[in-house]
């Protein structure tokens, strides 16, 4: 077992801005053969929804699919020729993004290849191997897809924000047909009533469709659209519903199948509330219409599924913090007045994921707080979980690709972060989200909008720094959360990196920081950095003509974090507008362009991909000879590749 953790490899592909990640799926082998087989019964469900996220995002993505695998399978010419490659790395996106337009910009992917090139290779196939319609003929098929294709003017944007454009028909998303942006506007608010108090989501299962100039909704169910991939999903859900791990859960699978059934928004959110509540099962899943990104109106939701479980360990670590968030209350260095005298702490979930699927996969989120319904978070609340292997994968496919070696100032640093930087990483999020936001209080009388469009950096640097001020307190050590009391200096130092140089690569040239995380960590390291100057505590040190963070005095950098948490805390209790703008304007916006251009060259030259995603293991049933399943095998050897093929065979459902 040793052998293949130390053999297991994170970075499976690359290709375009694109990085392919494999995950491990700790602690599976340890549950018991009836949780396995809940997981595998969900993972089934969620591998049969993909097709329906490629035809959301576009209603000629599944046919330009099917072509192009035809052609990467069946190819008789060189598969060497530039042309050829050019088109593999194209379907590779195509896959990755569900579709012709980039996951993250939305733009239209250019191909690298001719029209000519893929005209022979679609021509050079069999007839039997190509997605023809009834009656269509090859050179139809050309005619109808090259110019989606090829021609740049033709759904340039699967989803456009531009102000004053119709934003309906200027999206490709397959969201709306033949419907305008008032149209839409007013088919829905006439739907609303504002004295509903628990208002459904409103279109949110359905696309909106003009025919004959009625427009009607075209929903997404078992006996109705995407109803052939809906029926895999029911099915798989009602296995899964034999070996639920109790009432609760199966009273989830049942409204969730009810809903699929239906289409019956009401039903949606009696399986949002029972979802949410659902807090003992050791599995969770999430299967359905859920995000609202790809509308440009954010009403409809693109179908995507997770399928994990409870991290015993890691959700251990928060609910020890969640238990003293008293003791961290007390002793923290705010002044008296604007301490809570009773805390709460939150114990945020840290799961494992076990599949990812529609739009979660390849690329995913780390974090997840559902329901989106407003009335039911605001009335019963929400579920709120880190996906704790996901970061791990991450973290592991970082090293050693190059990026510590370019950043990081000397040895003795590098091998502190080597030594604990996960650790601390993840302490310093738990931190942040399970202490630092809920600590200190308003004084009496304090508008809590006073801070305005400061408010959010002043948030977020007030729970980084509780972290911060924390990490390396003895309290650490005894309640086993990090090792020793070295530990928090990895923290303190890949923070100030990344606050000081690091953070600057994601910001284009000429530009300034405007993201409020973003903002507060380098409003945090830059007035560290200038009021420890005269002590010397931390310095940019230039060597070769790079710059580089050097801690000189770590616990003085402590008490700096915790005399600015005070200062902080005290802006936000007393909502002084004033001295937050100050600090905001002074330390976290502005970029010193000489230095933005050195982080920027430097980071270019490692050559790294920007945007990341995951392939999931596979998992196979083993059966004695009486045909009982004995075990559920994993498997992480499948490739990028190989995946996406397999899936394309074996679920594509519509
Ligand atoms: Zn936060």
């Amino acid at each position: 077992m040793k052998t293949s953790e130390d053999n297991f490899s994170y970075s499976v592909d690359k290709f375009a801005d694109l990085q392919i990640l494999r995950y491990r799926v700790h602690g599976f082998d340890s549950l018991t053969l009836k949780q396995k087989e809940l997981i595998y019964y969900l993972s089934e469900a969620a591998l049969h929804g993909r097709d329906i996220l490629f035809d959301q995002n576009g209603k000629y993505n599944l046919k330009i699919r099917r072509m192009l695998e035809a052609v990467y399978s069946g190819y008789e010419g060189d598969r060497n020729d530039t042309e050829f490659q050019a088109l593999e790395v194209y379907l590779k996106r195509v896959w990755f993004s569900s579709g012709i337009h980039h996951h993250y910009s939305t733009d239209k992917f250019i191909p690298g290849f001719t029209v000519d090139f893929l005209r022979n290779a679609v021509m050079g196939l069999d007839k039997s191997q190509l997605p023809l319609s009834e009656g269509e003929t090859v050179a139809g098929l050309c005619n109808e897809l090259f110019p989606v294709i090829f021609d740049p003017q033709i759904m340039p944007k699967r989803v456009n924000q531009a102000d004053g454009e119709d934003l309906l028909l200027t999206s490709a998303s397959n969201y709306y047909v033949g419907v305008t942006q008032q149209e839409a506007e007013d088919f829905y608010s006439a739907m609303k009533s504002p004295e509903d108090e628990t208002p459904v989501m409103y279109g949110m299962n359905s696309r909106l469709e003009k025919k004959d100039g009625e427009i009607t909704e075209v929903v997404w169910k078992l006996d109705g659209e995407y109803g052939k991939a809906i029926g895999k999903i029911v099915y798989w859900l009602e296995k899964a519903l034999e070996v639920a791990e109790n009432d609760h859960q199966k009273e989830v699978i049942r409204l969730l199948i009810e809903f699929y059934r239906t289409g019956d928004l009401k039903i949606f959110d009696d399986y949002s509330i029972c979802w949410l509540k659902d807090t003992e099962s050791r599995i969770d899943f999430v299967n359905g219409f859920i995000e609202s990104y790809g509308d440009p109106l954010g009403m409809k939701a693109s179908w995507e599924s997770i399928v994990n479980f409870k991290d015993l360990e890691a959700t251990h670590r928060t609910e020890v913090l969640s238990g003293n968030a008293q003791w961290f209350e007390d002793n923290s260095p705010v002044s008296p007045q604007f301490k809570k005298a009773e805390v709460k702490g939150v114990s945020a979930k840290v799961i494992t994921a076990a599949i990812l699927a529609g739009d979660l996969y390849p690329a995913s989120a780390i974090g997840i707080n559902l329901p989106n319904s407003n009335w039911i978070r605001s009335v019963h609340g929400s579920k709120s979980v880190t996906i704790g292997n996901l970061t791990d994968a991450y973290n592991k496919a970082a090293k050693g690709n190059g990026f510590r070696d370019e950043f990081v100032y000397g040895e003795y640093e590098k091998q502190l972060l080597d030594k604990y930087a996960d650790i601390t990483g993840d302490l310093h999020t738990d931190l942040h989200e399970c202490l630092g936001h809920g600590s200190g209080k308003l004084l009496p009388g304090v508008d809590p909008d006073a801070l305005k469009a400061y408010g959010a950096t002043i948030e977020e640097a007030r729970a980084d720094l509780f972290g911060l001020y924390y990490i390396p307190d003895e309290k650490m050590v005894e309640l086993g959360l990090t090792p020793d009391s070295e530990a928090y200096k990895a923290e303190y130092y890949s923070y100030m990196m990344n606050g000081l140089l690091t953070q600057l690569v994601r910001i284009e040239p000429g530009c300034c920081i405007e993201e409020s995380h973003m903002r507060n960590r380098q409003l945090i390291a830059a007035w560290a950095l200038e009021h420890g100057a005269a002590d010397g505590v931390a310095e940019l040190v230039k060597r070769n003509g790079k710059t580089y963070v050097v801690i000189n005095d770590y616990e003085k950098l402590r008490s700096l974090f915790g005399r600015l948490l005070a200062e902080i805390q005290r802006i936000k209790s007393e909502g002084d507008y004033e001295a937050a703008r100050e600090l905001v304007e002074k330390y976290a916006v502005k970029v010193n362009p000489a230095l933005h251009a050195e982080i920027l060259e430097r980071y270019k030259a490692l050559n790294l991909a920007p945007y990341k995603g995951f392939v999931n293991p596979v998992y196979s049933v083993v059966t004695d000879n009486d045909n009982n399943i004995t075990d559920i095998k994993i498997d992480y050897s499948e490739g990028y590749t190989e995946q996406m093929l397999r899936y394309s065979r074996d679920y594509s459902n519509l």
